[in-house]
């Protein structure tokens, strides 16, 4: 079985194509420009996963909190994440790099605030 799919590790959005066994294994990938595609693909054929972003509302604040997972999660996990995530209710003053959810959804993963916020 063949996946088409595009690289999204860099703007140039590199078209991939993956061979898989019939096990569902990698076997094979062309069209990538560097190193990074060939893992991007080998990971998104088999298991996909991001880093989610997102922006929730603070009790008090002037603007919302930008947030994101400390690292790539499941792509399946997301929806629930942010829905989590958006569930958070964060106290100001909240600095930068403050975990906001430890091991969201059981991903082993953390969400932290990606700037400071104070009012
Ligand atoms: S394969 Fe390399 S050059 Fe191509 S989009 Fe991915 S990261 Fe960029």
């Amino acid at each position: 079985m063949t996946k088409q799919l595009t690289c999204v590790q860099c703007p140039l959005g590199c078209a991939l194509e993956v061979c898989l066994d019939e096990t569902d294994a990698v076997v094979h990938v062309s069209g990538q420009s560097c190193r990074r595609g060939t893992e991007f693909a080998r990971q998104e054929a088999v298991s996909p996963v991001r880093v989610l972003t997102l922006a929730v509302p603070v009790p008090g604040a002037l603007e919302p909190l930008s947030v994101k997972t400390t690292a790539p999660i499941p792509r399946d996990l997301i929806p629930v994440a942010a829905e989590a995530i958006r569930r958070l209710s964060p106290q100001l003053p909240i600095a930068a790099g403050t975990v906001l959810a430890a091991n969201i959804c059981d991903s082993g993963v953390d969400v932290v605030a990606t700037k400071e916020l104070f009012r």
